[in-house]
């Protein structure tokens, strides 16, 4: 058997191929949709703490824009590659049409391990990745904002630094800013909140009681913290998460069958969404090995830290009573696997895009509030996503039903039939 294919960009296309075919895209969209429009490569020196200059090498993917400036997240992990960022720019381009938000999709990196920075290294490193892309972002461009390994003060080093470089004040420039330095409210947890909206909405198709339903997550970062407090307060159970330990060079499952507590293991777990094994277990929680989580025995599995992490070879351990996948992550299932899930008619699989959306849709929410300089309450904030939320899982929803197609096919449609259509009014086609 061929290894199983695991490169993201290729993932990327074959999903959209699949979903043009079915959709009889002419080839000349998809000649356009298939490849990034532009790709931008750099080198960012920074002058180290001891004094040596360390060249980081860095990307920026802007996929396309005929909905709208392109809109993305900066990773910075060490595993960072051009085909990761194309790939997640592409996903972008289908996030923001499937949420419908007047933007189109990018991404962009950095080949760095955040944890092994001091605070100065990394300003330094924001600060030198706008000196790299600046003439190419921008509000009305390109708008950059956190993902894996990136903070909202990285953010705000990066608008400052922007806003220095143009002479006037652009706080729209950046999204996922510090609250007290141009951020929205409700940004922080906006990806988790979104995740959990989408599975409340999957829930109730379902007839499914959410206080009989048990949850496991993988990862405790920003994401997956936000999905369990959220989980919980709609009255659910998460029994699981897991992390990645940079000493170990290992991950960990943390559970506990009577239910995890999320908001005392936030107050246990550092700014990378590392826990602490030892202070878990005084308290009560099994340490498991770090993919425990995938078999657990609960209603709702939430993939919510990487790529690729159902695959070939997990996908058979997932328990049979896995009624709800929700892709927090990007990219968490491979096609070999997808196969798989698409042909199991218990499980209800709410794609990547789709399910994780809230990020960039509140991150759209701070940049309109930028704008017009005029700031909204959080709970404005929360019921305007919270709407936003739920129309992009009835849109998905409707298209799966009317075609009789699988969840993902279904966001694909919606998002690529949006791009086709605005690419066809502006003339590219
Ligand atoms: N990085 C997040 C994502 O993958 C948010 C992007 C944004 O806010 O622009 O959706």
């Amino acid at each position: 058997m061929s290894p199983e294919e695991l490169n993201p960009f290729k993932i990327a296309q074959k999903q959209f191929d699949e979903v043009a075919t079915q959709l009889n895209l002419s080839k000349d969209i998809c000649g356009i949709i298939r490849e990034p429009l532009r790709e931008l490569h750099f080198n960012i020196p920074v002058r180290m703490d001891d004094k040596s200059i360390k060249v980081f090498q860095g990307f920026r993917v802007q996929h396309n824009d005929a909905r709208g400036p392109t809109k993305g997240g900066i990773r910075f992990a060490l595993n960072e590659t051009i085909d990761t960022v194309k790939a997640l720019a592409m996903w972008m381009t289908w996030k923001c049409a499937v949420a419908d938000i007047p933007l189109g999709g990018g991404k962009g990196g950095v080949v760095v391990d955040p944890a092994t920075l001091s605070d100065n290294e990394k300003e330094k490193l924001c600060r030198g990745w706008i000196q790299q892309t600046y003439k190419n972002i921008g509000p009305l461009v390109d708008v950059p904002a956190p993902d894996i390994g990136t903070t909202p003060q990285m953010m705000g080093w990066m608008m400052d630094e922007y806003t220095k470089l143009k002479g006037e004040f652009y706080p729209g420039a950046v999204t996922g800013k510090p609250v007290d330095s141009g951020g929205s409210l409700g940004r922080t947890a906006a990806t988790g909140f979104g995740v959990i909206v989408t599975v409340r909405e999957a829930l109730e198709y379902l007839d499914l009681d959410v206080k009989k339903c048990c949850a496991s997550i993988m990862g405790f970062g920003n994401v997956s913290q936000y999905a369990a407090t959220n989980f919980v307060k709609l009255g659910g159970k998460v029994i699981a998460v897991s992390y990645w330990n940079r000493n170990d060079k290992k991950s960990y499952t943390i559970s506990k069958a009577c239910g995890i507590d999320p908001y005392f293991l936030q107050s246990i777990t550092d700014q990378y969404g590392a826990i602490d094994n030892k202070k878990a277990e005084a308290n009560g929680y099994s340490i498991e090995d770090g993919n425990a989580w995938l078999s657990k025995e609960v209603d709702v599995l939430i993939p919510s830290a990487i790529e690729g992490v159902i695959n070939r070879d997990t996908v058979k351990n997932i328990s049979p009573k896995v009624r709800i996948i929700a892709e927090a992550a990007n990219g968490p299932t491979t096609p070999e696997a997808d196969i798989i899930l698409k042909d199991n008619p218990n499980v209800f699989v709410i794609p990547d895009f789709l399910c994780n959306a809230g990020g960039v849709i509140c991150s759209y929410f701070e940049g309109v509030q930028n704008n017009m300089n005029f700031y909204w309450s959080e709970e404005e904030v929360n019921q305007k996503l919270d709407q936003k939320m739920v129309n992009a899982f009835h849109r998905v929803f409707k298209m799966a039903k009317e075609r009789k197609v699988y969840t993902r096919n279904a966001a694909y449609m919606v998002a690529i039939k949006s791009v086709a259509k605005a690419m066809k009014l502006r003339g590219w086609i």
